[in-house]
Formats: C-alpha cells, structure tokens, sequence
C-alpha cells in the first residue's frame, strides 16, 4: 500500500511532511518547523507520530521537536554531521543508511552544503523524496556551511534519482525562484510551463510541492550548471559546472525579484 502523505504549511513558508505506512500505522513527520499545526494535522486524521525525520539543524527545521517528542515519544532520527545540534536525537544516520517507518524504508543521501551535514531521505519503493533545503522546486539553498562544489555535489546526487521520483522540500519559494530562474533561462519552455502550473497553484492556495526530478531538471537553473547554454547565459562558456553553478547562485542572493 502506497504511502499516506500530508503537507503541513508552518511558521511563514516551512513545510512539514507528514507520511504514514498504512499497514503499519506508522507515521513520521519530515522536519519539525513548529509542532502545533503538526499536532493538528495529526489529530486531524486520529494519527499518532512515531518518527522524527530530520534533514538539518537550522531552528526553522528542529524547534518543533521538544514538544512533538514530548507528545508522542517518538523516535527522532537526522543527520550524524549534526548531531549535537538536533534537539532530542535518538539515532544519527549517513550516506546509505537505511531509515525505516513501519514498511516503508527511506534510503539517507548525504547532501552538504546548505548545513555541513545536511542529508535528505529517498523512499525508493514510494519514489519519494525529502530534500529538506538542499533542493527546492526551481531553486536551491543557501549554501551557508559548505562550498559551491559541494552544493552542486550535492544536487547531482538528487537529480541522479529517477525521473519520477516526487520530492518534497522544506519552503515554499517556487514563485521567487521562478522569477529569478526567468532571468537565466527566459527562453526554457519547460519553465514557462512550470511557472504557468505554479501561478495557477499559488492563486488556488494550494502548494507548488511535490515537484519531480524529471520536471526540475528541464526547468531548475540550479540542476542545470552544466548545460552549456545556461554556461554561456552567465557568461561562462566552457567553465566547470560547479563554477557556473557557483556564479548562478551568487546571482540568486543578490536578486531583488
Ligand atoms: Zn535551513
Ligand atoms: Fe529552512
């Protein structure tokens, strides 16, 4: 049976994702931005929380988790590279650790550079991803802890899943990031069709996540640094993919879209 899912919008922009294994019963929720409207969801659909998933340190991603541990006992498991900084942590997890909630088992795929030990969670058999702030639909994230070569070490990892594989990330900054992207690729009709899809999502109040890997590697100027027409729109024609990555992601923090 197929993995029950609901996206809980916390604090301005945060996401957190609720899952549940149906056989089981078990359920996690990916990243604890605040635990009340957690809580809610969860007493929405009578469903008691029995792990923590927990991609990076940042507040906006852990405060949630005193009072949901609190709560519901349950288990909180993120990222070894971070572990003194994740709040209540019962198991620290790596590259190729296999991370289970009820039947469902989620596989880690370290992606540092947001934070140092960022990881997400691939749930292969549910081709499901969580990509926390590493990947975001049409964007990235800051790269705060690390370097641009291993932010982009990082994305190749993600964009190395299958083409159907959803993900989820932890904000919602698809429209922004659609603006910027614009700016890079005006002329990519993928993200054209992408921020057509997004407007209509956004003036129906609904969220632009999940996105796939398939969607985001036609229209995501992060995931495309080496495609040599992105190369030459940021004037860096026949320079390594990490220095263009490196260029369009300086662009992105300056600009005021
Ligand atoms: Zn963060
Ligand atoms: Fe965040």
């Amino acid at each position: 049976m197929a993995a029950e899912i609901r996206l809980v919008p916390c604090l301005s922009d945060n996401y957190a994702v609720i899952l549940r294994d149906p056989a089981s019963g078990a359920v996690a929720v990916v990243d604890a931005p605040d635990a009340a409207p957690i809580e809610r969801a969860l007493a929405a659909e009578k469903w008691k929380l029995t792990h923590i998933l927990v991609t990076h340190h940042h507040g906006d991603h852990v405060q949630g988790i005193p009072a949901l541990k609190q709560k519901y006992g349950a288990k909180v498991i993120g990222p070894r590279g971070e572990a003194a900084k994740i709040p209540m942590l019962d198991a620290a997890v790596g590259e190729n650790d296999r991370v289970k909630v009820g039947g469902l088992e989620a596989r880690v795929i370290e992606t540092p550079g947001h934070t140092a030990g960022h990881i997400s969670y691939w749930f292969d058999q549910e081709k499901l991803a969580f990509a926390g702030d590493t990947l975001f639909s049409i964007g990235c994230g800051r790269v705060i802890e690390g370097t641009p070569e291993m932010m982009w070490a990082s994305l190749l990892k993600l964009r190395a899943l299958p083409d159907d594989t959803r993900f989820y990330c932890g904000h919602e900054y698809t429209e922004a990031n659609i603006r910027f992207a614009l700016t890079i690729e005006p002329e990519n009709k993928a993200l054209a069709a992408r921020a057509a899809e997004a407007k209509r999502q956004r003036a129906a109040g609904e969220a632009t996540i999940p996105a796939t890997i398939g969607e985001e590697k036609a229209a995501n100027p992060f995931l495309r640094a080496d495609q040599p027409a992105v190369a030459a729109a940021v004037g860096l024609a026949g320079k390594p993919a990490a220095n263009v990555f490196a260029e369009i992601r300086a662009r992105k923090n300056s600009f005021r879209g």
